[in-house]
């Protein structure tokens, strides 16, 4: 490292030592709650983040709908029956604990964020009066205006509220620290301590974080089949930081995982192909229910779950005659009330029935109230829209009034994909886990994104809440362990040792290289021969990985996540190696599908990896018992009420 370039102490040969009660790692919506839930249990808190806490994560730079807060005042529609639709809707291959957890806690979470600084109700009274704001508490409703369980939410406030509040509990916050590797449970036979190795990635130094309990909020992986090394940042929906690092950490500890084998074709952006997610004219989630009108500027109609066309606006905001409620935002993968666009009917349908392309979303025809939600509030609030297209394209001229908006490539998702060009996107596979986001190493938690089956953002706090109050709880109980010298040593090395390769591979060949094997021998159709022979490239890859340069922390961290990517491809290919047959709701699909084991496969394949073998363990769906009385039993349990 020249320290004449680098504009950051050089601290590559330091290293240090901590000590806490709980540690959390990854400072998104999930982890900064849990450190909040875990400081207010009365316990020392340190989070390590790689990023900047203030705006890291998915949902830092802003979000725009909070979904499931199932006990706000407005909702009709209790937490079990949320839990059971959505249970129903992913053909059980769904994470009913954290669904629970969070249909139950979103409201509690959202009033405590409010109490922060958070902005979750319409107090300057800019919607008074439209259908979707409740006008006795300014709260502001998305989708089902009947059963309203999902609001809308000023998602760019909420990040830095509860960054704030952490700080003011005195959470130790270490931004721009990336958790290298997990202390914990027995690697190569031993027990290693309880904690993590956190590497700065500014100065490279190297501190070893001792901790009573582990949070892990790191979300899911991402670049696994999809990179563009010229656009690097561009290269998944999430944000780049974010490789499934507690995956491929956890996958090296003996750490239990499941549905990693559910993956889907590309939906959103992805390697430097697509707009921002939501930034083109469609109809889904931030735009929903926005009229789409074909380049003629015909209209295509929505239709209700009974094929229904409907005649008004409003009512593709309500349930279908007999219907209780719909489910509509986030992980829907089988839309049952739906515009029938390019979201659910196949291209060729809509151009049979006669609609020329381009598309475009048409808010100049939609009530003025609806209209200015989704251009003024939703596009201005959500994760990646806010600067490059609300701001921008308001900069630069575009009026909603008078201007219509283009979809590309396959509709909604902004561009096209092949079918082995896969993510982990909707509610794909993660960490197993208990009632209490307990993993099966004793007093390692986790929460998120990281769980299976998850995702949103009013999941990521509660299920971050209930960890952190959980890891509370233990931490009381457990002792401190310290860090067993020799794997620290061994992870220093290894973390540094690109520093010493010379004339080495660049972290970016390695990255396309291990996401082309994905796509070869992973993607759309699998089979025994081409899945052992991924496995094969992947370890090849994983020795080539030893010859990878990095002249500074930035580019050490960066080789760091390819390790880690190489390690969930690992995961990943065991997984689909697993799974025999084909399963629909998983998106797994086999050319040498076993009919005979379709009736036994039909449960939670649990992996892990113990001294280099894998091991499988069957667990039945709906394993998590009877709801609502678990529930109960579980939180009374939490930290909090100890
Ligand atoms: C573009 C976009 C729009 C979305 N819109 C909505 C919406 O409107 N409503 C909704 O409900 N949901 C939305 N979501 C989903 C929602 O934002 C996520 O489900 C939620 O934020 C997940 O929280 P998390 O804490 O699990 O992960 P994140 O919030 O992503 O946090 C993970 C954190 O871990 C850090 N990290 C990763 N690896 C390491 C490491 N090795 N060491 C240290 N730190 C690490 C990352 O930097 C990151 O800060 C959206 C997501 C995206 C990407």
């Amino acid at each position: 490292m020249t320290e004449k370039q680098w504009p950051y102490p050089n601290e590559a040969g330091l290293s240090a030592e901590e000590q806490c009660d709980v540690l959390v790692l990854g400072g998104g919506l999930s982890g900064i709650n849990a450190a909040i839930a875990a400081a207010r249990s009365g316990c020392s808190v340190t989070l390590l983040e790689k990023g900047d806490v203030r705006r890291s994560g998915a949902a830092g730079t802003g979000f725009d709908h909070w979904e499931m807060a199932c006990t706000n005042p407005g909702c009709k529609v209790t937490p079990e029956e949320m839990t059971r639709a959505l249970e129903e809707e992913q053909c059980y291959f769904s994470n009913a604990i954290g669904h629970m957890i969070e249909t139950e806690e979103g409201w509690d979470r959202l009033q405590d964020i409010e109490s922060m600084g958070g902005k979750i109700r319409d107090v300057d009274g800019e919607f008074t009066g439209q259908p979707f704001r409740d006008d006795w508490t300014g709260l502001m409703y998305a989708y089902d205006y009947t059963n309203r369980y999902t609001l809308r939410v000023w998602g760019t406030t909420i990040k830095p509220a509860l960054v704030r509040e952490a700080r003011k509990l005195g959470v130790r916050i270490c931004s721009r620290t990336e958790a290298a590797a997990l202390l914990t449970g027995k690697q190569d036979g031993r027990p290693v301590g309880t904690g993590a190795i956190g590497f700065d990635t500014r100065t490279g130094r190297i501190t070893v974080f001792s901790a009573r309990a582990v949070v892990l909020a790191m979300s899911r992986p991402a670049r696994v089949w999809l990179f563009n090394s010229d656009l690097p940042g561009l290269c998944e929906f999430r944000p780049f930081s974010s490789i499934g690092s507690a995956h491929a950490m956890g996958w090296r500890a003996g750490m239990e995982f499941t549905l990693m084998e559910k993956s889907v074709r590309g939906e959103f952006s992805a390697a430097g192909r697509s707009f921002p997610p939501y930034g083109t004219g469609n109809n889904h989630n931030t735009w929903y229910a926005a009229t789409m009108v074909d380049a003629r500027g015909v209209e295509i109609p929505y239709v209700d779950r009974d094929g229904r066309e409907l005649k008004t606006v409003d009512e593709r905001y309500r349930p279908a005659p007999g219907q209780k409620f719909f489910l509509k935002g986030g992980v829907i993968d089988e839309p049952k009330y739906e515009w029938r666009g390019p979201e659910t009917l196949p291209f060729e349908e809509l151009m049979k029935r006669g609609y020329r392309l381009p598309f475009y979303a048409d808010l100049t025809s939609m009530p003025e109230g609806e209209r200015r939600v989704i251009w003024g509030m939703m596009v201005g609030e959500e994760a990646k829209t806010r600067v490059p297209i609300y701001e921008n394209y308001t900069a630069r001229g575009f009026d909603p009034r008078r201007h219509v908006l283009q979809s590309y490539g396959t509709g909604w998702q902004s561009a096209a994909f092949l079918d082995q060009e896969r993510q982990l996107f909707g509610a794909p596979g993660g960490v197993m886990h208990d009632w209490n986001l307990e993993t099966n190493i004793k007093n390692v938690f986790a929460a998120g994104d990281t769980l299976y089956a998850s995702d949103c953002a009013g999941h990521a706090c509660t299920t971050g809440y209930w960890a952190g109050q959980h890891a509370a709880g233990a931490a009381k109980k457990a002792e401190l362990q310290k860090a067993d010298p020799d794997f620290v040593q061994r992870e220093r090395e290894r973390l540094l040792k690109p520093l010493t390769v010379r004339d080495g591979l660049d972290w970016r060949e390695v990255n396309a290289a291990a996401a082309k094997a994905m796509q070869n021998y992973c993607g759309g159709i699998k089979c025994d021969d081409l899945l052992l022979q991924g496995l094969k490239v992947i370890h090849d890859l994983q020795r080539e990985a030893e010859n990878i340069q990095g002249r500074n922390p930035h580019e050490l961290t960066r080789v760091h996540e390819v390790s880690d990517i190489l390690a969930v491809s690992d995961l990943i290919l065991n997984a689909c190696l697993s799974r025999k047959a084909d399963r629909e709701p998983l998106f797994f699909k086999r050319s040498d599908s076993r009919k005979e084991a379709e009736e036994a496969e039909n449960c939670y394949l649990v992996l892990r990896k113990e001294d280099g073998t894998v091991k499988e363990r069957r667990v039945p769906l709906q394993f998590y018992g009877d709801l609502t009385e678990n529930y109960e039993k579980h939180k009374e349990g939490g930290g909090l009420n100890e």
